[in-house]
């Protein structure tokens, strides 16, 4: 079947990206959070982020106009029931994302695929709250979704072959390049490769060898990568890498994997506002 419309669960950073993806190549979008003031966020970033391709000449502004009228917003998860295929992008919560499939298993037309935009955790188990394991599979975008080239097609145990080749076709309808991730295994490929990275360089500022700009040059200038470590999970937001190295101490059974202490206090400050430490930098 073809894909028309693709439902986004979660306008955060990732469902905010997707959507601008889908909308600026030609797919009508239907995009569901919880308050109406997330989805309206939503949209103003989505402008935002398409007046810049427009003043570089990437975008006419009629093409900007075009593509946020193809974004439907709602609150209600039954808006979805029509559409063609749907790519949740909820917090990284294990329970909550299986509450969200196991709503949208009831919602969506049979045959639907449901793909999870998971950083890291068992496709197995999330597809396990739905009647149709052989429909879900991870479909992992990369931050922001809109210029990052690559998606992780992530098979679960009952995947099926059609539904693989279904999200690497859509994919690339989507001008990204798919990678296959044959087995269901904890981050996958890029943040099983990432979250030790992470892990050290955090311990590296713990056991005062480096400052955190010394290590984001080092790491740049060293080993040519765009962004350091703490520039990127300070892009990303630091409690998705804490909750990712949970979830592979719990998954892998090794402590390795443990938050360090001095991302768990980055965290806390967070909760207290941007100003006194969102990120890494802040923290300072
Ligand atoms: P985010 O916190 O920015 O956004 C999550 C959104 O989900 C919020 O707007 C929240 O209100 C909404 N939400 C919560 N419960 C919901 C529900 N029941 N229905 C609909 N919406 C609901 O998170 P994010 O950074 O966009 O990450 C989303 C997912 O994408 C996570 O699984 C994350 O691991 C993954 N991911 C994140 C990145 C990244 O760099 N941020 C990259 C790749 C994948």
């Amino acid at each position: 079947m073809t894909t028309q419309t693709i439902g986004v669960v979660g306008a955060g950073s990732m469902g905010t990206g997707i959507a601008n993806l889908a909308a600026i190549n030609g797919f009508n979008v239907v995009l569901r959070d919880i308050e109406e003031q997330f989805l309206e966020n939503a949209l103003n970033r989505m402008s935002k982020f398409m007046d810049k391709s427009v003043s570089r000449g990437k975008l006419t502004e009629e093409q900007k106009q075009e593509a946020l009228s193809r974004i439907q917003t709602t609150t209600q998860l039954e808006d979805l029931r029509d559409v063609d295929i749907v790519i949740e992008a909820v917090i990284e919560d294990l329970t909550l994302k299986k509450e969200v499939f196991s709503s949208l298993d009831q919602i969506v037309r049979e045959g639907v695929i449901i793909a999870t935009n998971t950083s890291s955790m068992s496709i197995t188990e999330i597809a396990s709250a739905t009647t149709r394991p052989e429909r879900v599979a991870g479909m992992h975008f990369f931050n922001p979704a809109q210029i990052m080239k690559l998606v992780e097609v992530v098979r679960g145990y009952k995947t099926s072959d059609e539904t693989v080749e279904e999200l690497k076709a859509l994919s690339i309808k989507l001008a990204k390049e798919p990678v296959e991730v044959k087995k269901d295994s904890p981050g996958f490929i890029v943040n099983r490769i990432m979250l030790p990275q992470f892990i050290e360089a955090i311990k590296l500022v713990q056991e005062g060898v480096a400052s955190y700009e010394d290590i984001d040059k080092a790491v740049k200038l060293g080993l040519n990568y765009p962004m350091g470590p703490f520039e990127l999970q300070d892009f990303a937001g630091v409690d998705i890498g804490y909750h990712v190295m949970e979830y592979f101490k719990k998954e892998f059974n090794n402590n390795f994997y443990a938050p360090p202490l001095l991302l768990k206090e980055v965290i806390r400050a967070g909760r207290y506002g941007k100003k006194t430490g969102a990120g890494f930098y802040e923290y300072e």
